[in-house]
């Protein structure tokens, strides 16, 4: 309510949520986020600058990066770094890791965002395509998280993935990359269980993306898909909270993914249709 607090029992409460709200809970705390040159990665490492936490952020393009540390101590990071090089190999993968360990003698989050290029568009049949958009795109989430285990276990920290409702439901012209992201709830769902039936206390948050207004996604689908794209700021936002609240999954925006979820499961053959009438499919041009 609009009513300040007057004491007693809601006090404590109120105290209570307050003292455990995300941008407490992140000051000091040392958080590696990939995909971090722009769009939701760029946002998030603003959030967590703000918030006071220690970032490591990782993409290719060094110049980027460099622009996006700047600004991350312009604004209270309690530290900034960088590492450029590309997630199509696992061993740079595993070499951020290796760079957070050496730094801070270990991590708190891990957040796994980057994605590599792939198509919007009919599938083209290019096999070597799938496979390297994998390994970008799965395997060095995999990589990173091998990696960043003991130093998770050790802090009782948080692993997040960021994935997409492509990861759950398929559409039309997203054949690798919605692979990808199938495979990537297979494998961190998995684990959870894992971390939960070993008593590890390392969380694993899947955040369930819809259509959001990064640059890249609006050059390579508003000419297609007929919805408004969510802000980037208010995605990143949310990553952070699900994570640091520790929570199983995150849909956002919750408007569109929620349902969507539920029709998937009651009603698969109309979703499919849906899905295909709010596109503007005439616009993709067969190559
Ligand atoms: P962007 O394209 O804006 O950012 C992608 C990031 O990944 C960039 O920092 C890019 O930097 C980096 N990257 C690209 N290729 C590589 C590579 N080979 N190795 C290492 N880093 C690489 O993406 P978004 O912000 O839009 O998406 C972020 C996440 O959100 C992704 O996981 C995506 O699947 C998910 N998502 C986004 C949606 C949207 O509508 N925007 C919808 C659903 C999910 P650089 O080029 O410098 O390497």
């Amino acid at each position: 309510t609009e009513e300040p607090c007057t004491g007693g029992v809601w006090c404590r409460l109120c105290t209570a949520l307050s003292s455990a709200s995300p941008p407490e809970m992140l000051r000091g705390k040392r958080v590696i986020v990939t995909g971090a040159s722009s769009g939701i990665g760029e946002q998030m490492a603003y959030h967590l600058a703000r918030m006071g936490a220690h970032v490591l952020l990782t993409a290719r393009t060094e110049a980027k990066l460099q622009k996006v540390v700047d600004k991350c101590l312009d604004l209270g990071a309690a530290s900034a770094r960088y590492v450029s090089g590309s997630m199509e190999s696992t061993a740079f993968a595993e070499e951020v890791v290796k760079e957070a360990e050496n730094t801070w003698g270990g991590l708190d989050m891990l957040i796994l965002n980057h994605i590599g290029h792939s198509f919007f568009d009919f599938f083209n049949g290019d096999v070597d395509h799938v496979r390297k958009l994998m390994e970008t795109n799965f395997l060095s989430y995999v990589a990173m998280t091998v990696s960043a285990l003991p130093m998770l276990k050790e802090s009782e920290g948080s692993i997040v993935v960021v994935s997409s409702v492509s990861g759950k439901v398929a559409s039309p012209f997203t054949a690798p990359y919605s692979a990808t992201k199938f495979a990537l709830e297979g494998f961190f769902s998995s684990l959870r269980h894992e971390l939960i039936i070993e008593n590890v206390n390392v969380s694993v948050t899947l955040c369930i993306l819809g259509y959001i207004n990064t640059e890249s996604a609006v050059r390579a689908v508003s000419h297609v898909i007929k919805e408004a794209p969510a802000p980037k700021e208010e995605c990143a936002l949310e990553i952070i909270r699900s994570g640091a609240l520790r929570q199983r999954e995150l849909h956002y925006p919750a408007s569109t993914v929620t349902p969507i979820l539920l029709l998937r499961d009651f009603a698969p053959e109309f979703l499919d249709g849906l899905i295909r009438s709010n596109m503007r499919v005439e616009n993709i041009k067969r190559a």
